[in-house]
């Protein structure tokens, strides 16, 4: 491993500012489950690493504020598996936090990271492409938002200017009934990095958003408003072929080790179909009186 300068500030802008004066030679640390291999491995070579855990105003928590659940940038997937609100509004994200490596991997690594990180794999990324997740930006310009959807770019890169570093995941509380599902596929059991992972959301207006990563540079966000996906009297047939239409975009590698790009576009269809119907039961329907 390269040597390199390790430096742990205190407050948010003086990590900006170390971001800001070394531009591409300046990674930063949260849990470092992903960075730290990439350190050892010699995949990055920074000159200076800015470690984010004793900030302040990034120390792990879970808030709600104007119609939103804001999860800090120091905030790890036990802690977002266990809040009683997430569980409540954002129960795919849950599903998502859980199946992250193991029990010792959920303790250290971060939603931010996860996200950061830039892994066409990453597992909590489809959960917050359904849920609209909007990501808190800090930089030597002040603060800005931007939705998950357009901070994702592709394999190992996110929409951060130099100087950049995320503060929070802010997750909108759902304004109309809803139900969400995550799934995965795996090679086995236990620690593996997913060959798919998709979330389905279905809301009380018909309308059906579902994401899915790992089957091309990037997780994807499609939503359908036609109603038919969340009805529950529509055909099966009617819903694969919506589907099927949905999953044309998805490129799996053809190098994979996991997975044949057959086999998992074959998959993709296995478990939207399973995730849509898990979704739809899970929907709160109003019973009459
Ligand atoms: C054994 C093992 C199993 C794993 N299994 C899974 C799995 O099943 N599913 C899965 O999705 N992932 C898995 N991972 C990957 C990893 O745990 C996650 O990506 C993790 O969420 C990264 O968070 P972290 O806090 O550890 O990030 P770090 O490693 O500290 O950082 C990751 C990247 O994000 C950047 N970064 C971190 N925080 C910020 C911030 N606030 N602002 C800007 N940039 C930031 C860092 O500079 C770095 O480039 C696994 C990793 C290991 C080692």
């Amino acid at each position: 491993m390269k040597t390199f300068e390790y430096t742990r500030p205190r407050t948010v802008a003086e990590a900006v500012r170390l971001l800001n004066e070394h531009g591409p030679d300046a990674q930063l640390l949260a849990g470092g489950t992903d960075l730290v291999i990439e350190l050892r491995n010699g995949w990055k070579e920074p000159e200076v690493v800015i470690d984010l855990k004793r900030i302040d105003e990034l120390r792990p928590s879970i808030t709600e504020d104007g119609g939103f659940i804001k999860i800090s940038a120091s905030t790890v997937m036990t802690d977002i598996a266990e809040d009683q609100r997430i569980q409540k509004y954002f129960p795919a994200l849950v599903e998502s936090a859980v199946v992250v490596g193991s029990v010792q991997i959920r303790a250290r690594a971060t939603l931010a990271g996860n996200i950061c990180n830039g892994s066409p794999a990453a597992d909590t990324a489809p959960p917050m492409l359904v849920y609209d997740a909007v990501v808190a930006i800090a930089g030597p310009n002040g603060m800005r938002r931007m939705q998950v959807d357009d901070f994702i770019v592709g394999p190992g890169k996110v929409a951060l200017e130099r100087g950049e570093l995320v503060t929070a995941i802010e997750l909108p509380i759902p304004q109309r009934p809803m139900g969400a599902a995550y799934t995965r596929l795996t090679r086995r059991r236990g620690t593996d990095l997913a060959s798919i992972t998709l979330c389905c959301g279905v809301d009380a207006d018909g309308i059906t958003r579902l994401a899915y990563g790992s089957v091309g540079p990037r997780a994807v966000l499609l939503v359908e408003m036609s109603g038919v996906l969340a009805d529950p009297n529509a055909s099966h047939e009617t819903k694969a072929d919506i589907l099927n239409e949905m999953f044309l975009g998805a490129s799996p590698s053809l190098r994979s080790m996991r997975a044949s790009p057959d086999y998992r576009r074959a998959m993709l269809r296995v478990l939207g179909a399973r995730a849509l119907q898990t979704a739809i039961e899970r929907l709160p329907r109003e019973t009459a009186a």
